[in-house]
């Protein structure tokens, strides 16, 4: 029996990093929340009106999709049961490749149990010790997670700065034997888009891959060019769970038999195919509905004065952690959930409110909104307009 006054190295560990989460506001906690139609959700007793959720779309809490993964339940049941190569490769599964290949305009769609593990596996069955991973500095953790993983040599370059890109190909190609290029076509932070046409050109030139990350795409954004390697997830716009490559058959098959983040897990419960399906023809056959998040961001961004909005997600930068929890609990107070994101999921100095719009709010909440954020903006602070996302 272990003595319980006595503290183990464990504990220690633990509660020193607890504390010194505590004094620079970067803990964590998890607070339940309820989510329901129309953007509600419901924390500690209260209903706020969510501006948090990548459900761009509401398509979580819409119907056809709810019956769609109800009728897959009741016919394959709750679990894939297996890994894919072995009995978990169920018929929601297949024919939910065979439309995001159809959508994406690939001859082929691999789906994995999540965006993160999709491109864990990606990015480490593509390159290898002797090859070259250039990752935008803003990419998401899994991008990174994944060119680790590869035992490549990864090298950042600043946020879309094709120059800078195009100083470390120059530089680097040549002393290796393929190069990856990672980005991202909607900054998941930032709601800024990624020069992915230009781009492409660059990797074109200098012989290297190109994989676009569309987790805040899909959808949402209108036309752009196609990479060789487009992934995302199922688990904001599609308003279901896990993740996807769309690529050639070739890369498909081969990503099947060597992305271990595919091989190794359990396959997608058939729900979350079937959703994920169902939610799709939904974006296809409704696309001025799909427009909507982007024309209440722009709408958000007009009336607030900052630079127009790209994408569904507009940030505004607050500055120092406390700050970002500070005006964060004061919307609350006024009936919006904006979560404040701090370090290290963004740059150290750069805390913001992160705002995502959805196809479920009406423009009223929009606007009352962008008016209780210039009542609640701390005067200690420089003026909001001020606050646009530097470089860094
Ligand atoms: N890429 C980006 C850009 C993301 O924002 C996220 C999720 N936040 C992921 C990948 C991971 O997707 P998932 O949530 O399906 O694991």
């Amino acid at each position: 029996m272990s003595d319980p006054d006595r503290t183990t190295s464990l504990e220690a560990f633990a509660r020193d990093h607890l504390a010194r989460l505590d004094e620079t506001s970067l803990r964590r906690h998890l607070v339940p929340t309820m989510r329901g139609p129309q953007a509600a959700a419901t924390r500690q007793g209260r209903s706020l009106v969510s501006f948090s959720c990548n459900d761009y779309l509401g398509l979580s809490q819409d119907p056809r999709v709810i019956a769609a993964a109800q009728a897959a339940t009741a016919l394959y049941g709750t679990g894939a049961g297996a890994s894919r190569l072995v009995t978990g490769s169920h018929p929601p599964l297949a024919a939910l490749e065979e439309r995001l290949a159809t959508h994406k305009g690939t001859e082929a769609a691999l789906v994995f149990g999540s965006g993160y593990l999709a491109n864990l596996g990606i990015v480490s069955g593509l390159a290898g010790p002797r090859d070259l991973i250039l990752v935008d500095a803003l990419g998401h953790s899994c991008l990174w997670a994944g060119a680790r993983l590869s035992g490549a040599k990864v090298l950042r370059f600043a946020h879309n700065d094709l120059g800078d890109l195009e100083a470390l190909l120059t530089k680097h190609r040549s002393r290796h034997q393929h190069a990856l290029i990672l980005t991202e076509r909607v900054y998941s932070m930032d709601g800024d888009r990624g020069p992915i046409a230009d781009i492409l050109h660059l990797a074109d030139a200098h012989d290297a891959w190109t994989l676009v990350d569309d987790a805040h795409g899909l959808g949402v954004i209108g036309k752009d060019a196609r990479a060789p390697l487009e992934m995302g997830t199922l688990s904001k716009t599609l308003g279901s769970y896990g993740g996807y490559l769309c690529a050639s058959r070739a890369v498909v098959d081969l990503m099947t038999s060597r992305a271990r983040s595919f091989v190794y897990t359990t396959g997608l419960p058939p729900a979350s195919a079937a959703a994920a399906l169902a939610a799709l023809d939904i974006v296809e056959a409704e696309p001025d509905f799909a427009a909507r998040p982007l024309a209440l961001a722009r709408r958000f961004t007009a009336q607030l004065g900052l630079p127009e909005a790209q994408s569904p997600i507009v940030p505004i930068l607050v500055g120092e952690a406390d700050a970002a929890l500070g005006l964060s609990a004061a919307l609350e107070e006024q009936g919006y959930l904006v979560v404040a994101i701090r370090p290290p999921t963004v740059p150290a100095g750069t805390a913001r409110l992160r705002v995502a719009f959805s196809a479920a709010h009406t423009e009223a909440q929009v606007e009352g909104l962008a008016e209780a954020v210039m009542g609640q903006w701390p005067r200690t602070l420089p003026p909001l307009r001020e606050r646009v996302r530097e470089t860094y």
